[in-house]
């Protein structure tokens, strides 16, 4: 097919993280921006905290009888593959313009200048496709700060032995409020020789461009933020660049295909509207947005002549070497009856954050641990959601593991909630990218639309378990410092599937990767891939600063490339 006038300068795919950024840039540079993205243009007006609605239904994902993934485990030996409209583990994070970032709590971290160099600071890991980055972290260094202030991130810069690299002296915005708790936790962690660091937060602290500040509704994971503070890439990015009257969002237009011609380059996108019409768009640039997994799924979907395996896929890269957090999770209980009145009250404190996380072991040193140096990761302290339902679920089981109920059950739920303050935490660190760990298609299983789903395989590295349990350990130590009770963790292989990337690594051999240093796919001149895909590794942190970064450094060489 070809096109002589294109639809637009450039066709964005996922309103995202990775897509906003390039949207905004794009139509502040005065070309013809359209946005595709399959959910709805839901707004803060539509943001309530329904907890019955938001946990109980997916209203802000597909229903998996309509559109699902296939997970492959390992059983005894044998990759076995379940669709999860059986499983009901939903692979989707929040469907919607503005995407998974709408749901984000907004922890928000940078990587460090190592994290770009993996193989050459730490070495090779046998099973594990550890590599370096094709950039380093000074070229992001002014994207991370750019995001600081066009996002709105609100932290305060503390010295810290690894601490990263900055070209301004403070965060755009000061800390949101604090939760009493952290008193808590500062004092453990002095006494036990640690340095508790202040959480940088995609959250605004002050009203700023339009957008109201923190409301300290509490529920910022898994929801809608209804004041317009949390840094979505719709209230943030998305709205501003639909106000320079360059950019066109077409919501509930789920893209099955891209179309490219006989010079591999590609012309259009094909996508089904609301009423499952099925339509084309042209555009001379076309940039894929649409989280890990889906965008692997795309290009897998768009055979062409000169894509016979899908679009950039030549040499068999897309979908390899994804990426999830690896980690752990625990928590502890700290009950009222053993503190004051006063104590208590503060501790009941509902609304601000608890902002707290410990970097001392982003690199460990400890021969106890290995015989070298060793990347190690991130702990982050939380309370726990506010969202009751998932309390009172999760006090169903007695001590012995059985199902109680009644009055039983009632008593056990009340306790839960009013008897002790419970502090979380969340560990981060590499989910190492091994041959295990990929997107295909399935070659049965299809969507509403009859598209093949994405094929997820779920394999990991036992050095991510390792790591997982080191700090782990080390988070259990200050929740006993603190005089916490029924501490308890666990750290296991399963994946967060709310924190992915990789899939589309970027790098220099056409052989090993899917992106060139710019996201620009090796094998097709004007398709870029902006989403967290392009991340060969992942760092000990959660993704979504470095993929906003990125991107807006992508957008930098798609003007250039115009
Ligand atoms: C509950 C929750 C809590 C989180 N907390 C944090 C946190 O504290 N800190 C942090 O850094 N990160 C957090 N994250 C992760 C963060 O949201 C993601 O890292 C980030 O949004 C990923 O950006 P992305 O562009 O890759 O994907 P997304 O932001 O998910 O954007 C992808 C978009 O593409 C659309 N799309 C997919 N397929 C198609 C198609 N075929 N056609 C058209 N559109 C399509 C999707 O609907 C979606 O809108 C959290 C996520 C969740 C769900
Ligand atoms: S108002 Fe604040 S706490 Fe509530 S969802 Fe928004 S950012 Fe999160």
């Amino acid at each position: 097919m070809a096109v002589q006038n294109p639809d637009f300068d450039v066709c964005v795919i996922g309103s995202g993280a990775g897509g906003g950024p390039v949207a905004l840039r794009l139509a502040q540079a005065g070309f013809d921006v359209l946005v595709l993205e399959k959910g709805p243009w839901l707004k803060e007006e539509h943001f309530k905290k329904d907890e019955m609605a938001c946990c109980r239904h997916s209203i802000f994902t597909p229903n998996l009888k309509d559109e699902q993934h296939v997970l492959e485990q390992l059983y005894a030996d044998k990759w076995l593959g379940e669709a999860t409209s059986e499983s009901g583990w939903s692979f989707w994070n929040g469907n919607m313009v503005g995407g998974s970032s709408n749901l984000m709590s907004g922890y928000f971290y940078r990587l460090k200048p190592q994290d770009f160099r993996l193989k050459s600071e730490f070495g090779e890991i046998a099973g594990a496709n550890v590599v370096d980055w094709p950039i380093s972290y000074a070229e992001l260094e002014p994207y991370y700060t750019m995001v600081e202030e066009e996002v709105g991130v609100s932290g305060e810069v503390q010295a810290h032995k690894f601490s990263e690299p900055r070209s301004t002296e403070q965060f755009y915005q000061a800390p949101t409020a604090e939760h009493p708790i952290v008193n808590r936790i500062d004092n453990a962690c002095k006494e036990l020789g640690y340095q508790a660091l202040k959480t940088p937060r995609a959250i605004l602290s002050k009203p700023d461009n339009g957008r109201r500040s923190c409301e300290y509704s509490g529920f910022c994971g898994s929801y809608g933020c209804a004041s317009g503070a949390k840094g979505s890439s719709r209230a943030a990015l998305l709205d501003r660049a639909v106000a320079t009257g360059k950019c066109q969002i077409w919501a509930d237009s789920q893209v099955s295909k891209l179309i490219s011609d006989g010079s591999g380059k590609v012309v259009a996108a094909e996508y089904f509207d609301l009423e499952d019409q099925q339509k084309q768009v042209t555009a001379k640039i076309f940039v894929v947005a649409c989280q890990a997994v889906e965008s692997s799924r795309l290009l897998l979907n768009s055979v062409g002549e000169k894509h016979p395996q899908g679009l950039a896929n030549n040499h068999g890269q897309v979908g390899k070497n994804l990426l999830f957090s690896a980690g752990g999770a625990g928590s502890g209980d700290l009950p009222y009856e053993m503190m004051s009145a006063e104590s208590a009250r503060l501790l009941q404190t509902r609304g601000p954050f608890v902002n707290r996380n410990l970097q001392d072991w982003y690199f460990i040193d400890d021969l106890e641990f290995a015989d070298k140096p060793a990347k190690g990761g991130t702990i982050d302290f939380l309370l726990r959601h506010p969202n009751v339902l998932s309390k009172a679920k999760s006090q169903k089981w007695d001590e012995n593991g059985k199902l109680i109920w009644g009055e039983q059950l009632q008593q056990k739920i009340k306790s839960a909630i009013s008897a002790q303050q419970t502090l979380n935490f969340e560990v981060f660190n590499d989910w190492l990218p091994t041959d295990n760990c990929f997107v295909s298609l399935d070659k049965t299983v299809k969507d509403r639309w009859q598209q093949p789903v994405a094929k997820i395989r779920l394999g990991y590295h036992e050095h991510d378990l390792k790591v997982g349990r080191y700090l782990s350990a080390k988070a259990e130590s200050v929740l006993q410092q603190m005089g916490a009770k029924n501490i308890s963790w666990s750290v296991s292989g399963s994946p967060p599937s709310n924190l992915m990337a990789g899939g589309c690594r970027f790098g220099e051999q056409i052989e090993t990767s899917v992106l060139d240093k710019d996201c620009r796919a090796h094998d097709c001149e004007n398709l870029y891939v902006t989403d967290g895909s392009f991340m060969p590794t992942g760092g000990s942190v959660t993704y979504t600063w470095t993929i906003y970064a990125n991107a807006f450094r992508v957008a930098d060489k798609i003007i250039a490339a115009l």
